[in-house]
């Protein structure tokens, strides 16, 4: 069976390029195309939505608002930390990412905002809340997935197991 368009249940490969601000942040001319397993989240909603439907070998340039991209900055989302409970030889930098535990035990990624010797602001918003993204994305390939990669939810590129 032939696929021609993308839709829930199949991988995407895609070139794309993100700008925001201008700025290009990320694309497939550094990476590679991209590979999705699309409808199980694996790309932010509101490019997801805008790629359903697309023949192979089309292009598009999608707007996604910061509610279905990667959030509002949210002012609030930061925490002082005291110095001492992060590892003595862990070198601090303004803007290093940082895995922290909350009390349920959930991962969650944060940003060091700032520091001194007693104190560090963690940030825990996403980089680019808050940013309008623009980006150009083309469909070059379509396929089905693996059981292993339906059951997971999403692509195993090169073949590896996760
Ligand atoms: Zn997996």
């Amino acid at each position: 069976m032939a696929f021609d368009t993308v839709k829930d249940g199949l991988v995407v490969s895609m070139e794309y390029k993100l700008t925001a601000d201008g700025e290009v942040l990320d694309s497939s001319d550094e990476a590679g195309p991209l590979q999705f397993l699309a409808g199980y989240g694996n790309i932010i909603p509101g490019l997801e939505s805008e790629m359903t439907g697309m023949k192979i070998g089309e292009s598009k340039n999608v707007t996604v608002q910061p509610a279905d991209g990667y959030g509002e900055f949210d002012e609030e989302a930061f925490t002082d930390v005291p110095r001492s409970e992060f590892p003595a030889d862990l070198k601090l930098e303004e803007g290093m990412e940082l895995y922290v535990t909350d009390e349920d035990g959930n991962h969650q990624a944060a940003y060091v905002a700032e520091f001194d010797d007693q104190t560090v602001k963690l940030d825990f918003n996403h980089p680019l809340a808050g940013a309008v993204l623009e980006f150009y994305v083309k469909v070059i390939a379509l396929r089905e997935p693996t059981d292993d990669e339906l059951d997971h939810g999403h692509v195993h590129e090169d073949g590896h197991r996760h």
